[in-house]
């Protein structure tokens, strides 16, 4: 195995230089990757620091939408005035995960992408088709309580955990990145890849590419919630949650946006559900029948079927909390 070394940037264009060469890694907030080194998960030859990056302003844009930098921290965009105001599932979504501290350090582009919490996942010792592609998949018969029902495959059925990213599908947010290949802009439905046969690869980004902002488009007048279900409180990943997003026009709902999070393995956009309350007066049997289309795809496993009426709670209510 080669010395690991690191380049610190404080420039892009040095970043993405830095970033050619084979098994290099950027770091920004650490709390995923210095996790996964430790235990021998993630192996880069070569680290590229991005921490100084320029890029943490969190900016109103001419079309009344935001753009949050990438190496914007967690706690800075939940609290941030714009957010709070006009995207409150965002800011729900982020608090609800982690703690203080970690928020503190974790950053837009780095919450993006963090990894699964699947057992196998982060244990060097386990076959696992996402780590080591083609040694198999333990948990299709093992633990599989806390993973996903929706978009699995039969190589792998990893949970993407992550709660800023459910907020950011339901609004339908877009990622500017830079690569040597110059910019460009992926819509959050195209960045996330299902499994299918190549677990291993999980986003549409390029190697090297770097993550520069994240865009929100205008939604004033807009309602918006996020609800999140988990085993404990505090400190703990989702076992099923919902990000809604409501226009109401007198007593029925204009238009709708629903994500859910902890069921998928990719944060997971229900399109039909939303198309399914348009012109609908808010009730909970609409609610309910909206959660049923959303989950009518799920196949669970051996140990987690209680999900799938889990997950349909949890949008129900989350759908009547954001209307009521
Ligand atoms: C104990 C604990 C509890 C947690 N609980 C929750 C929770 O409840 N909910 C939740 O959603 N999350 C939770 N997290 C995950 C946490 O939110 C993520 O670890 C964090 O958001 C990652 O951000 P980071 O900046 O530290 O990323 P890093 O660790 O720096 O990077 C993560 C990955 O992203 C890549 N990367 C980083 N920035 C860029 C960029 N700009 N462009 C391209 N690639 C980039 C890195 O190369 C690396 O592969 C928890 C984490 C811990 C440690
Ligand atoms: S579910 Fe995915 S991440 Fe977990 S062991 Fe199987 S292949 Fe690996």
């Amino acid at each position: 195995m080669k010395p690991l070394t690191m380049t610190r940037v404080a420039d892009v264009d040095d970043a993405l230089l830095a970033a050619r060469a084979t098994s290099s890694q950027y770091c920004a907030g650490g709390t995923t990757l210095i996790d996964l080194m430790r235990q021998d998960v993630m192996r880069p030859e070569r680290i590229v620091a991005i921490n100084r990056l320029p890029l943490t302003a969190i900016e109103s844009t001419s079309d009344s939408g935001v753009r949050i930098g990438a190496l914007a921290t967690n706690s800075a965009v939940a609290h941030h005035e714009r957010v709070r105001e006009d995207y409150r599932v965002l800011t729900e979504a982020i608090l609800s995960g982690a703690t203080t501290q970690i928020r503190n350090m974790a950053t837009t582009g780095g919450n993006l992408l963090q990894r699964t919490r699947c057992i196998y996942f982060r244990d060097p010792q386990s076959a696992c088709n996402k780590r080591e592609p083609g040694s198999g998949c333990p948990a299709m018969t093992g633990y599989n309580r806390n993973l996903a029902v929706l978009g699995t495959s039969e190589h792998c059925i990893a949970t993407n955990p992550s709660d800023q990213n459910v907020a950011l599908t339901a609004l339908a947010a877009r990622i500017e990145v830079r690569g040597a290949g110059g910019a460009r802009t992926i819509a959050i439905d195209k960045f996330y890849r299902l499994p299918e046969d190549t677990p291993e690869i999980e986003t549409s980004l390029e190697p090297g590419e770097l993550i520069v902002a994240v865009m929100l488009p205008p939604m004033r007048g807009w309602h918006s919630h996020y609800l999140k279900l988990r085993d404990r409180q505090s400190y703990e990943f989702a076992l099923a949650s919902a990000a809604v997003a409501v226009k109401l026009d007198g007593k029925t709902i204009a238009d709708a946006r629903i994500a859910l999070g902890g069921v998928g393995t990719i944060p997971w956009r229900a399109s039909d559900a939303e198309a399914a309350l348009c012109g609908v007066a808010p009730s909970p049997d609409a609610f309910r029948a909206a959660a049923e289309i959303a989950l009518r795809d799920a196949r669970p496993q051996s140990e987690n079927g209680f999900k799938i009426e889990l997950a349909k709670r949890c949008l129900t209510q989350a759908l009547l909390e954001v209307t009521a």
